[in-house]
């Protein structure tokens, strides 16, 4: 698929406002090979399974590489691509012997673009919340608990709050707003 391919069915893609959900995902390679969303998007004529329908891809060293547009539907949830972003990072199976096992091979780059991503998603997309795939699907992807990855960095989260999914978003975009603040005055 050429890049003007890659445009051209972005461009045929419905169009979409609000975002809901934010799904993260893993490309099913195994960890510490290093690949481009340009690859992703060659995968999808040979293998079903790798779609070319994700917003944004992290490679290795934390770089970030755009897909679809935000405003354009993606293909990534089946059944569920109105209304949410995909993020995909490059990893997700560790080997083990013959094997390879899914689980969460993010590097401390690709887990800090992350988490500054969802931060700028979350603030120009507040209503959204972060899931995993393998929230809504049976699939192992992205290899680790979304929500539980996500308990454990809001270091500014106040545990006397009830934790219903609605205080989290909201506590969330608040934590996301400060981090933006402090980076900026480091
Ligand atoms: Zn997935």
């Amino acid at each position: 698929m050429t890049a003007t391919d890659f445009a051209s069915e972005a461009q045929a893609a419905p169009y979409q406002d609000a975002i809901r959900e934010i799904f993260v995902h893993y490309t099913a390679t195994e960890e510490g090979i290093d690949f481009s969303m340009r690859d992703v998007a060659d995968w999808h004529k040979e293998k079903e399974w790798l779609t070319t329908g994700y917003h944004y891809l992290i490679r290795l060293d934390g770089r970030v590489e755009p897909g679809r547009p935000e405003d354009k539907q993606g293909a990534h949830v089946k059944g569920r691509n109105e209304g949410t972003l995909g993020i995909v990072y490059v990893g997700g199976l560790i080997r083990s012997g013959d094997d390879l096992i899914p689980g969460n091979t993010m590097t401390d780059r690709q887990e800090e673009a992350l988490i500054d991503l969802l931060d700028d998603l979350q603030i120009r997309h507040p209503n959204a919340t972060i899931k995993g795939h393998n929230d809504v699907a049976g699939t192992p992807c992205p290899g680790f608990n979304v929500t539980d990855w996500l308990d454990a960095i809001d270091e500014a989260r106040p545990s006397q709050l009830p934790a219903t999914s609605d205080v989290k978003r909201i506590v969330r975009v608040v934590a996301a707003i400060i981090r933006k603040g402090r980076k900026l005055f480091r």
